[in-house]
């Protein structure tokens, strides 16, 4: 499919182009073959002043970032903004820390001098996806250029006015051409592109599908993978909650993004004795939510990014009524509605329901009520997923013993799962491998390499 970016609020097209040619891909892939064997020997300093001006630019630009962003995938202003500032501070991270993380460490200085070092790899291919369209490039690309290497990005067909515009940041940052490349191809061509000899890994950001045809891709050339995959994160309510706290951050969690954030919380595990209520509370606010023009300061909730996901999400809503789950709130969409899908809630979500084993990626709630917290740890184990998690109890000791026992990359007790650049990101089971963010995150993107120097020649 050719880029195309429809605004989710207005239904203008904002952007179309056509994918790369094959002879085209071929001459970018060319380029950042011959731009890594400079960039490479790059010193840290080097690399820092291009990602800190890239993190300038983003601060001193967010609000015509944040408003390229809401045209064209739909999100809220405001939150388009944060996401904006979000990338800058992820940019700086890596660009005050990478030398640190990546210096030498001797091992051993007594007859030999054994240092691990950390080399750059090559170019790499980043897939992403829409939702997050400029933090989800920038954690990425700001580690693999900190580390030394080239980037090529694969964005989605959505966003590829998003897509040009960081390419042209990197330029305006002082970007020698090739260090970063927007790579307008598609998905059937990604295969093609990390068999390539330029290419020396792939990170991709994006759903389970994607997932596997990328992983098959790079097993087959054998090159390096991570795997940001989805999620479909438990939100457990124990009954000891602090259920006011519970459910407004119940409500960012679900909601925010248009319900459109691999690490939402997506299924709510609630204690029975407190479901009712709780329920009660949650239906209350999420009622309180303004649909409307995401440009607008007193919108809450925003349209989702493509109509033809919101057709989706009703399947899996309406299979999810036939079987038998309840309609708290919400729930009702037709064609009309464009992409706009109402702030839903469902209760008495159970196995064999689509939202009870699928990722649910638009604003949808499902409740699942348990009878006791084993149970809710069963639950939520019981996933294919293994993105994220949150407990919430008054009784921390108990909360912290819930949250090790998840199967998870990140799990909090009594605050909603975010991402942070200090701490490392990723999943486990079908929520993929690899790590983002962090110094975990940096080094899925260098040659870990042995260097062994004897300090004496014996010459007898
Ligand atoms: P997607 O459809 O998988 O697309 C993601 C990227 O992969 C796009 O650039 C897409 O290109 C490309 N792609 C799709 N199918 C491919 C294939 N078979 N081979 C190679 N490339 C392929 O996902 P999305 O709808 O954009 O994003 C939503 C998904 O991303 C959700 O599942 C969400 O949970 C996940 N996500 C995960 C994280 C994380 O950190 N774990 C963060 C954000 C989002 P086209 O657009 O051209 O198809």
């Amino acid at each position: 499919m050719a880029y195309l970016s429809i605004n989710p609020h207005t239904g203008e097209q904002v952007f179309s182009a056509d994918n790369l040619t094959q002879s085209e891909v071929y001459e970018q892939l060319k380029l950042s073959k011959e731009r890594f064997s400079v960039w490479k020997e790059s010193s840290f300093k080097q690399r820092r002043d291009l990602i800190s001006s890239v993190a300038a630019l983003l601060e001193e630009n967010v609000e015509s970032y944040a408003e390229l962003i809401t045209k064209e995938m739909g999100k809220l202003k405001s939150e388009a903004m944060a996401e904006v500032l979000k990338s800058a501070s992820g940019c700086r991270y890596y660009a005050d820390n990478a030398e640190s993380f990546l210096g030498d460490q001797l091992v051993d200085s007594n007859s030999d001098r054994v240092l691990i070092t950390y080399q750059p790899l090559g170019s790499v291919l980043a897939v992403m996806p829409w939702n997050f369209p400029f933090w989800q490039v920038l954690r990425c690309a700001s580690a693999a250029i900190m580390a030394g290497n080239c980037v090529l990005l694969k964005h989605a067909s959505n966003v590829g006015l998003c897509a040009q515009a960081i390419e042209q940041l990197f330029l305006d940052a002082g970007a020698e051409n090739g260090v970063f490349i927007n790579l307008l191809i598609s998905s059937s061509q990604v295969a093609d592109v990390i068999s390539d000899s330029a290419i020396c890994s792939v990170a991709l950001t994006g759903s389970e599908a994607a997932g596997r045809s990328v992983a098959a891709a790079a097993g087959k050339a054998i090159k390096r993978s991570v795997l940001e995959l989805g999620g479909s994160d438990p939100f457990i309510v124990l009954a000891d909650a602090d259920l006011e706290m519970a459910v407004t951050n119940a409500v960012k969690s679900r909601f925010m993004n248009a319900g459109q954030s691999c690490i939402a919380a997506k299924r709510f595990l609630i204690e029975d004795s407190v479901a009712d209520i709780f329920i009660q509370l949650f239906k209350e606010k999420v009622e309180e939510l303004v649909v409307g023009d995401p440009l607008d300061g007193m919108t809450t909730l925003a349209p989702m990014a493509r109509k033809d996901l919101c057709v989706e999400l009703d399947e899996q809503v309406s299979q999810a009524l036939e079987s038998g789950a309840e309609l708290v709130v919400g729930c009702e969409y037709s064609a009309e509605s464009g992409c706009f899908y109402p702030a839903s809630i469902l209760d008495r979500v159970s196995p064999g329901m689509r939202v009870y084993t699928e990722e649910v990626f638009g604003p949808v709630a499902s409740v699942i009520r348990v009878k006791d917290e084993e149970e809710a740890v069963a639950v939520a184990n019981s996933s294919r997923f293994g993105l994220g998690g949150s407990v919430w109890t008054k009784d921390i000791k108990k909360g912290e013993n819930i949250a090790r026992a998840l199967e998870c990359g990140s799990a909090f007790v009594n605050s909603m799962v975010k991402s942070d650049p200090k701490t490392p990101f990723g999943g486990v089971k079908e929520s993929g491998y690899g790590r983002e963010l962090s110094a975990y995150g940096i080094k899925e993107f260098v040659n870990i390499k042995t260097l062994s120097i004897k300090n004496e020649i014996s010459t007898s």
